[in-house]
């Protein structure tokens, strides 16, 4: 009989436990985050790879707004090559959002300073200047909550304990 109990699912943003998928082809591990895994069962996600986009690739910027913005269509996001990179985006959060779903993932832990996976991205043009990816804005609409981690950075721990 198979014990339905395990470890709590959590959608972790891939290049942080050291998958090649960034932008320009390296990881963002963090070893924090390595030493932590034994207590959670980590789905990584890759939105930008999921919506389609090869790797390497021209980093993204998100013109005319955030993430939220990009979702409600008044904002694009645009490589750095001057390409039209909205859909992948948008279909590379849905895809991370049927992932979590599958595995009943509520929690999010997300790579910083991305515009798909960053909470305080400053790549968009937020009135600050710092705004949520677009990966982030999907899942927060629905209802998942979202913890960014900096991989060179201590791990948000008690905030993560409030999960477990
Ligand atoms: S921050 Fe998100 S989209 Fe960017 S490489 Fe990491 S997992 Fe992929």
């Amino acid at each position: 009989m198979i014990d339905a109990k395990g470890p709590f699912p959590v959608l972790v943003s891939a290049c942080l436990l050291g998958v090649n998928c960034r932008y320009d082809g390296g990881h963002s591990l963090c070893q924090e985050l390595v030493r932590f895994l034994p207590r959670i069962w980590a789905v990584p996600v890759c939105p930008e790879q999921m919506g389609g986009l090869p790797t390497p690739r021209p980093p993204v910027d998100i013109v005319g707004g955030n993430g939220v913005d990009v979702l409600n269509g008044s904002a694009r996001c645009i490589s750095r090559t001057g390409e039209d990179v909205t859909r992948a985006f948008i279909k590379g959060a849905q895809e991370a959002l049927k992932l979590a779903r599958i595995a009943g993932a509520n929690l999010f832990l997300g790579k910083g300073r991305s515009p798909s996976c960053g909470v305080r991205t400053p790549y968009c043009e937020g009135p600050d200047g710092e705004g949520l990816g677009v990966t982030v804005a999907l899942l927060r609409q629905e209802g998942m909550e979202v913890l960014e981690l900096d991989p060179e950075g201590p791990l948000p721990t008690s905030a993560l304990m409030k999960y477990l």
